[in-house]
C-alpha cells in the first residue's frame, strides 16, 4: 500500500504505537500539539539534532528501511552520549516522496523503535509533510546530564591524555564494501557493513567518562581527524596523535587491502565510528583502565601547548600535521 492511501494522519496513526518506553518523564506523547515532559530536578537539558537526506546521508539501494531508522536516532544518542548525558525523548520529522511503500515507513519506524526501546528513549512527537523528490528525516533528542558530568569539547589541558571507546574507521571500510564490492562475498566484512548502517551508540560509555572526569569528549563523527582538530581548536591546545597506537580491526585491515587503501586512512578520515574521542588527566586514566567499562580504551596521544597543533606521528616515527579533512557538506 502506498503512503498516499491512507494520508498524514492515517500514517501518523499506524507510527504512534510503541513510543514510550519510559513513561515516567512523558505527560503528553504523539497526539496533541506539543508532547509535554517532566524534566528531572536540577538536571540540565541537552538538546541536539540531525538531519540525513536521500542521495547525501543515505541511499536506498544500500541501506534498509530498518537500519535507516535506527541510524537516524543512533547519531542523535551518539552526541547526548558525547556531553556525558542520558537520552531520554525523540522528535522525528520526516519528509516523504508521495509514492513511498507505507511497508517503507514502518520499518523505518520499527529501527527507530528498536533503538529507542534499548536506550529507554521515548518518541513523543514530529512533523510529517510530503517530498517532491527524496526522503528526508529530521530526528531531535533531548537528553539531561548531572551538571558535574557535563563534558565539553572545551576543556582539555596540557598533560591529559587522549583516548578512543572503540576501534575507528569500521564504518568507512563498510561503506566502502556496500557501495563499491559484493560484501557478501568477503567473511571479513560483515562487521564493518554492520558498524556503517547500524553504529551503536556509546551512551552509557559516555556517562562513565564523564564521571571519572574526562575533560573534554566528541563523537567520532566526521573523522578522528576532524574531531582532534575540534577539541585542539575548541579548547586551545595542541594534541599529538600516535598512528601506531589507533585501535584498527582486523577485519577493517583487510578490507583496507581489499580496496588498496591505507588502513590507518579509514580511521582518519573515514567518519561515522561514533566511538567516543575523549582527554582525561593521566591518574583519572589509570584508575579508569582498570575498571571493565565494557568498552576497550586505547590511549592514542598526548594534550600538549597549542603552538604544537595538532600532529600525527606515523609508524616511521615521522611527525606531520592532522589536517581535518574528513567530510564536509560544502566543500
Ligand atoms: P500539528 O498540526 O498540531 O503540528 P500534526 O497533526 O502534525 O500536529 O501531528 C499530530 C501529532 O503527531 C503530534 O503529536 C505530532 O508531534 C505527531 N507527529 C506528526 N508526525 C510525526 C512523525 N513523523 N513522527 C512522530 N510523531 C509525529
Ligand atoms: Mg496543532
Amino acid at each position: 500500500m502506498e503512503l498516499k492511501q491512507v494520508g498524514e494522519f492515517g500514517l501518523i496513526d499506524l507510527l504512534k504505537d510503541n513510543t514510550i518506553f519510559d513513561s515516567s518523564s512523558v505527560v503528553v506523547g504523539i497526539g496533541d500539539d506539543a508532547a509535554v515532559t517532566l524534566p528531572t530536578p536540577r538536571q540540565l537539558q541537552l538538546l541536539t539534532a540531525d538531519m540525513l537526506v536521500e542521495g547525501v546521508h543515505f541511499a536506498l539501494e544500500t541501506t534498509a528501511p530498518w537500519q535507516l531508522g535506527y541510524k537516524a536516532v543512533a547519531v542523535n544518542l551518539s552526541d547526548i552520549a558525547a556531553m556525558g548525558g542520558t537520552p531520554k525523548h525523540a522528535v522525528i520529522s520526516i519528509a516523504v516522496p508521495k509514492h513511498t511503500q507505507l511497508d517503507f515507513l514502518t520499518n523505518l519506524y520499527d529501527g527507530m523503535k528498536e533503538i529507542c526501546r534499548e536506550f529507554g528513549v521515548n518518541i513523543i512527537g514530529g512533523d510529517t509533510v510530503s517530498s517532491p523528490q527524496g526522503l528526508v528525516i529530521n530526528v531531535t533528542v533531548a537528553g539531561e546530564v548531572e551538571p558535574t558530568n557535563l563534558v565539553r569539547r572545551s576543556g582539555a589541558q596540557i598533560g591529559d591524555i587522549v583516548v578512543v571507546t572503540g576501534p575507528i574507521g569500521n564504518s568507512a571500510a563498510g561503506f566502502d564494501l556496500l557501495t563499491k564490492g559484493n560484501w557478501e562475498d568477503y567473511d571479513f566484512a560483515w562487521p564493518l557493513v554492520t558498524a556503517h548502517l547500524t553504529p551503536r551508540p556509546q551512551v552509557k560509555a559516555g556517562r562513565v567518562l564523564a564521571e571519572y572526569g574526562a575533560t573534554s569528549m566528541d563523537d567520532i563523527s566526521d573523522g578522528l581527524a576532524s574531531e582532534a582538530n575540534e577539541i585542539a581548536s575548541a579548547s586551545g591546545i595542541g594534541l599529538i596523535i600516535r598512528a601506531a597506537d589507533i585501535p584498527l580491526s582486523p577485519e577493517m585491515i583487510q578490507a583496507a587491502g581489499l580496496f588498496e587503501k591505507q588502513a590507518i586512512d579509514y580511521a582518519l578520515y573515514g567518519g561515522e565510528d561514533f566511538q567516543l574521542l575523549f582527554t582525561i588527566k593521566p591518574d583519572q586514566y589509570r584508575l579508569l583502565a582498570n575498571q571493565d567499562i565494557g568498552v576497550q580504551l586505547t590511549a592514542i596521544g598526548e594534550v600538549v601547548e597549542k603552538a604544537a597543533g595538532v600532529v600525527l606521528i606515523d609508524r616511521n616515527g615521522n611527525r606531520t600535521a592532522l589536517e581535518p579533512r574528513g567530510y564536509n557538506h560544502f566543500r
